[in-house]
């Protein structure tokens, strides 16, 4: 850029300068020009004045005092010729030939200094090729702390050990004891892995250089690797310091498993030269490299050997206490209203890593703020825990009557059998509202975290996700296309069930699955089987998941009317939350048994006359939860 401005300024001042001159030029060649004859006419009638010689350039001037210029082929001969007529005769340097030699001598010197100059920075920027991504920053700089990270003790603590050598290295050499040069922080993404390498250098106050495992790779072989020597042989220069490679997956995948699919070579040399360094250091050198990944599995082994990254630390999404600690570490940033209870909040998102809850509360402050509110409200949290779960509001989406009745009884029939199945999560919301890829929703949310899961639980959650066809076969006799994304998760956790867990009384307890072993997910594949085996495998997941559909259906036949109700409900206020959705299921309760009772009672399905108290009362709760 600075060359960039450089050169246009060069240019501008040289332009300013030829003008000026081509300005002083025209000034001096102003007068018309005449033919020698003429000159010569005119001085055998006495008709000059004055002669102004500049070489063999001649400005004549007559009595009238016009100017005229010519040039004379001879000019000794000619001022031989004049002497003793009474005409001034001037004599001037040629200035503006030396001038404008001078000039464009100049001129071209400098342009070849500039092609000079401009190819010299890039040449420095090659020199530079292999540091140029290298960043680095001072640990007290970083203003991150351990108490900016909130949920995850363990690795915290695992963490402050490291932070005590770089702090007094010498309590640890004087009694021989070698810290580990190379911790790997993996974890699934946003589970706070760069923040914790960053708080390291942060609480040791030690230089921290950053380097992304992508910045090594590069289109030229070789490049990675001198970048990996400039940034340990810069860290050597620091010590103590901290190196943080993030994303090492990139560079350190294994050489023999092809996960890293095109320049291998450059990979290779890449990897060799990180495990070079690795090996090289001297036991003076207080150098912790720290590194994350989301992929350890496809890591080379060659990392992961005593003396490279000998220590791994896991991270995993926090725990409902860790998740309230990560909301209080946000919630200190942004301004509150008293009704805000973290633990509820946390309890709404099981699952969530730390960043999602960080990038929950800046949603709800910008919700808040959208409203012009100064404080953020539990409704705020709501809708921004939706955007984030289900995606933006399909606002401009249209939807004909039919589809919409289709849909809330399909909505309906998830939200009965979560209600109506002992081993299932409670219902937290259900909407026919378009959001994302989703046309309706049926949201369920643990009472606790699951560390594990039963069979029950397993099966009652197909079961749920087999409502929405039930419902839909069951109402309108047809199947449609919305039930894909529960099939498909159903035919997961049945496979899983089947494959993985060893749920299945005839192929008993064996596991026939491998875990991919990273943390986003992707096939782990089989282990090797006899066709009999896949084909009883095959045989056990479609079985559960009829078995599954059928109890659906069967528990929807029972609930009919409680279908109805739920779904014309739906119909006109779109969205029901666990609490009201509660009271619909009693309403329609009460009213069951004021149909034994041979009450009054307005529900069509089950045929009893209008206007009966608790069909008032359901009338009531549409009304209550429309306002
Ligand atoms: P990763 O490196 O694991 O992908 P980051 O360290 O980049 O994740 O985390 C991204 C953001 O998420 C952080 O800047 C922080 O705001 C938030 N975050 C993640 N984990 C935590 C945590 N344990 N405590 C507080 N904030 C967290």
């Amino acid at each position: 850029m600075a060359l960039l401005v450089r050169n246009i300024l060069i240019f501008f001042l040289f332009s300013v300068l030829s003008l000026f001159l081509a300005l002083l030029w025209f000034m001096e060649h102003r007068h018309p020009s005449q033919d020698y004859s003429e000159l010569i006419q005119r001085l055998n009638n006495n008709q000059i004045l004055k002669l102004e010689f500049t070489g063999s350039r001649v400005v004549f001037t007559d009595l009238d005092n016009h100017a005229f210029v010519t040039t004379v082929p001879d000019v000794s001969k000619f001022l031989e010729r004049i002497q003793g007529q009474n005409i001034r005769v001037v004599v001037k340097e040629d200035r503006f030939n030396l001038i404008y030699m001078t000039v464009i001598s100049v001129f071209i010197v400098m342009l070849i200094m500039m092609v000079w100059w401009s190819l010299q920075p890039k040449e420095k920027e090659e020199s530079k090729f292999a540091s140029d991504k290298l960043v680095r920053v001072n640990g007290k700089e970083i203003g991150l702390t351990f108490e900016d990270i909130a949920g995850i003790p363990e690795a915290k603590e695992e963490l402050e050990e490291i932070v005590s050598f770089l702090k007094h290295p010498a309590n640890f050499k004087k009694i021989g004891a070698t810290i580990p040069r190379g911790i790997l922080l993996q974890g699934p993404p946003g589970t706070g892995k760069t923040m914790l390498a960053k708080a390291v250098a942060g609480e040791a106050g030690v230089p921290f250089y950053s380097f992304s495992g992508s910045d090594f790779v590069e289109m030229f072989v070789g490049v990675g690797a001198s970048r990996v020597r400039d940034l340990f042989k810069e860290a050597k220069k620091n010590t103590p310091c901290i190196v943080f490679i993030d994303e090492i997956d990139a560079v350190g995948a294994s050489r023999s498993s092809g996960a890293s699919a095109g320049g291998q070579e450059e990979r290779g040399q890449t990897l060799n030269a990180l495990l070079v360094e690795m090996d090289g250091f001297a036991t003076d050198d207080t150098i912790v490299v720290l590194a994350a990944t989301n992929r350890p599995d496809i890591l080379d082994s060659a990392l992961k050997r005593p003396g490279r990254f000998d220590r791994q630390i896991n991270i995993l999404p926090p725990d409902l206490k860790g998740r309230i600690q990560i909301l209080e570490v946000h919630g200190r940033k942004v301004s509150l209203h008293p009704e805000i209870v973290f633990e509820d909040l946390a309890k709404a998102t099981p699952g969530f890593t730390g960043a999602e809850l960080a990038n929950l509360v800046n949603e709800a402050a910008l919700m808040a703020a959208r409203k012009g509110r100064d404080q953020i409200l539990n409704e705020d949290f709501e809708k921004a825990r939706d955007r984030i779960l289900m995606g933006i509001e399909r606002k401009g989406m249209v939807m004909n009557d039919k589809d919409r009745k289709v849909l809330a009884y399909h909505e309906a029939g998830h939200g009965i059998l979560a209600n109506k199945l002992p081993d299932s999560d409670p219902l937290h919301k259900i909407t026919i509202v378009p959001r994302g890829m989703a046309l309706g929703q049926t949201q369920q949310l643990p009472i606790s975290d699951h560390p594990a899961y039963s069979k029950d639980y397993l099966r009652s959650k197909i079961i749920v996700l087999m409502g929405g066809r039930a419902a839909e076969e069951l109402v309108f006799k047809q199947q449609t296309t919305g039930a894909q994304g529960d099939l498909l998760t159903a035919t997961q956790i049945a496979t899983d069930m089947i494959c993985k867990w060893g749920m299945s009384k005839t192929l008993g307890p064996q596991s026939f699955s491998l875990d991919s072993g990273g943390f986003i997910g992707g096939a782990g594949g089989r282990l090797p089987m006899g066709h009999d085996t896949a084909r009883l495998i095959d045989q056990e997941v479609n079985e559960l998941l009829s078995t599954c559909y059928d109890e659906a259906v069967r528990i929807l036949k029972k609930e009919q009317c409680l279908l109805k109700n739920l779904a014309e409900i739906l119909l006109q206020v779109e969205t029901l939350d666990g609490e009201e959705f509660n009271i619909i299921v009693s309403c329609s309760a009460k009213k069951e048994v004021a149909a034994m009772k041979d009450l009054e009672h307005i529900c069509p399905t089950c045929n009893v006359k209008d206007n009966c108290s608790i069909g008032q009362s359901m009338q009531e709760v549409v009304d209550a939860i429309a306002s």
